[in-house]
């Protein structure tokens, strides 16, 4: 028998009737034979308003940094609530089925509450409940810790739930439910030519998700990484059993032919300018340990010899650190004895995705000719092996994203197909 993981989403169990819809998809796979282990996440926005409650008996805007423990121990409740009634519903659907917590699972955290990373998934009872014939339904993004406390493994962990059980089980498929058709070559909203991605390798959906594409949490995708599970994203919203979805595994077909896979952004940076700093590595150094003290994390910098022994950095971080960035960079600015400091919010990075780039002469060059083609001004710029980022002025995001996906010819990304560059 193949062991299934299938994972759904919040808007996937939003209502009594989204969990009977699932309960019927879990209860035919269970027909058709598969061992099923099934991942929920908390019903809708059940999560936020617990949030929302908390902050109000509080009076503080994050309850959590004060009560992590107590808000541990609420949010999991999130996701037992629909554990429980997605149980009740697969088993009105004929099929024998049982809910657990991560606790019951046996899912081993370490002690960070609300943030917590898993050790080891014991799986006991899970295991118990498959050789007896049930379905075992996890409540999603929990665990404890070895000390015995109820632990969450920070926001969207369900997904993170899903791969580590399917990692531990050994399972023959991992299957992410979610309320899109799959993982798109651009965000379908901005880019109407944007088409679901048959299938992505392992590091590019890393690059993408880390680099503002919603659909999968980072860190799953990590896991999937590190131990070799593939994963599937489908639509819970499609009554198909069949539906193609996006395939992320270690080595896709298409891989070596196409320039990019896909297209993410991230809205909310900004950028600072250090100009007539004193030549030299000491400065720089100087610069991002006091930003490091301070706790703004750092996302590009880059470094330009200005002549007569002076130097500029350009470095950009989330917008919302922008205030705290500039006044540890006026300090240390001041502490050197030199330099302006110049800032520049309002900017989204763009980041070009694709395994096919390693390598391959061009693709800078093709995206600054479609960017400046577009009237589209570059801020910034940096590169991973599979990467591009490019920063633009937030305005012209849609533009950015439209010209880019055309000029890379995207929506080959979405065909089985493979292309040769244009
Ligand atoms: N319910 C949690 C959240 O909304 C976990 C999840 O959905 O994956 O963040
Ligand atoms: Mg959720």
């Amino acid at each position: 028998m193949p062991l299934v993981v299938q994972k759904f989403g919040g808007t996937s169990v939003g209502s009594p009737e989204r969990i009977q819809a699932v309960a019927r998809r879990v209860a035919r796979a269970r027909k058709r034979g598969d061992d099923l282990v099934v991942v929920v996440s908390a019903m809708g926005h059940t999560t936020d308003e617990l949030t929302e409650l908390a902050a109000r008996v509080t009076g503080l805007e994050r309850a959590g940094s004060e009560h992590p423990r107590e808000m541990d121990m609420l949010l999991t409740a999130g996701e037992r609530i629909a554990a429980a009634l997605l149980t009740m519903a697969i088993r009105q659907e004929g099929a024998e089925a049982c809910s657990f917590t991560g606790s019951q699972a046996a899912i081993i955290t370490d002690e960070q509450h609300t943030a917590a990373r898993i050790r080891e998934i014991r799986g006991g009872r899970v295991r118990e409940a498959l050789d007896e014939g049930m379905v075992a339904i996890v409540a999603g993004f929990q665990g404890v810790s070895g000390e015995r406390e109820i632990t969450t493994l920070g926001r969207g962990g369900s997904d993170t739930t899903a791969v580590a059980l399917a990692a531990a089980l050994q399972a023959d498929r991992c299957e992410i439910f979610t309320d899109v058709p799959g993982v798109f070559t651009a965000d379908p909203r901005r880019v109407p030519g944007a088409r679901v991605i048959r299938e992505i390798s392992h590091a590019e959906m890393l690059e993408m998700a880390s680099a503002g594409a919603q659909v999968m949490h980072a860190r799953a995708v990590d896991i999937a990484a590190r131990f070799g599970v593939d994963i599937r994203v489908l639509s819970s919203f499609s009554d198909d059993d069949t539906p193609s979805g996006t395939l992320i595994t270690a080595m896709p077909r298409a891989m070596e032919d196409l320039v990019l896979t896909g297209l993410a952004s991230s809205a909310g940076q900004a950028k600072l300018v250090l100009r007539g700093l004193p030549a030299g590595m000491a400065s720089s150094t100087e610069l991002l340990g006091a930003l490091a003290d301070g706790g703004v994390s750092v996302d590009m910098v880059s470094e330009a010899d200005e002549g007569g022994g002076r130097m500029q950095v350009q470095l950009t971080v989330a917008g919302d650190a922008l205030e705290r960035a500039r006044a540890v960079a006026g300090e240390v600015a001041a502490r050197l004895g030199s330099g302006t400091v110049e800032v520049q919010g309002g900017l989204t990075r763009i980041t070009l995705v694709g395994s096919g780039m390693t390598g391959r002469p061009g693709v800078y060059a093709r995206a600054y000719r479609t960017l400046h083609a577009a009237g589209v001004e570059v801020h910034g710029a940096s590169t991973s092996s599979i990467s591009i980022s490019l920063l633009v002025p937030a305005e012209r995001e849609d533009d950015a994203l439209r010209a880019l996906h055309d000029a890379f010819a995207l929506e080959m990304a979405g065909e089985h197909t493979t292309v040769a560059e244009r």
